[in-house]
């Protein structure tokens, strides 16, 4: 097994690097920034190859509520203008949940224009930033 930080190079037959393989550990430190990038990234499959987002994550983020206001589920993308009162409920739910940590950072991803929305809890505030999707060059 490499080491935590080790990146792992898959060759083609000639040899060439056709694609990097990162440890887990070091994929969830750069996911937030760099999810953006990767359109089609998940944040994880679970039965049936349905995405699954990070509930249990989310669960314990709740439970060790701390902060000096009530939690807000509403979520809103100041790119594309989807905005929800609360992320978990209604039809054809508009945002995922990719990434939930008991600092107080919960990310989400818009899948109308995958926007990456970040919400980082601070004892008396919410702080808010968004990652535009990124732009191809043509
Ligand atoms: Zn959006």
């Amino acid at each position: 097994m490499p080491e935590s930080s080790s990146l792992l190079f898959v060759t083609n037959a000639e040899g060439r690097p056709v694609a990097v393989q990162i440890p887990f550990a070091l994929w969830k430190r750069l996911e937030a920034e760099a999810g953006h990038l990767l359109p089609d990234a998940r944040p994880g499959f679970g039965k049936n190859g349905r995405v699954e987002e990070p509930l249990k994550a989310f669960d314990e983020f709740l439970r060790y509520w701390d902060f000096r206001y009530p939690y807000n589920p509403a979520v809103s993308c100041p790119h594309c203008g989807v905005s929800v009162t609360d992320w978990r409920e209604g039809e054809g739910r508009p945002f995922r949940l990719t990434n939930a940590s008991l600092g107080g950072l919960l990310v989400f991803r818009c899948l109308k224009c995958n926007t990456t929305i970040r919400q980082k809890h601070f004892k008396d505030h919410v702080a808010y930033e968004f990652t535009p999707p990124h732009k191809r060059q043509s």
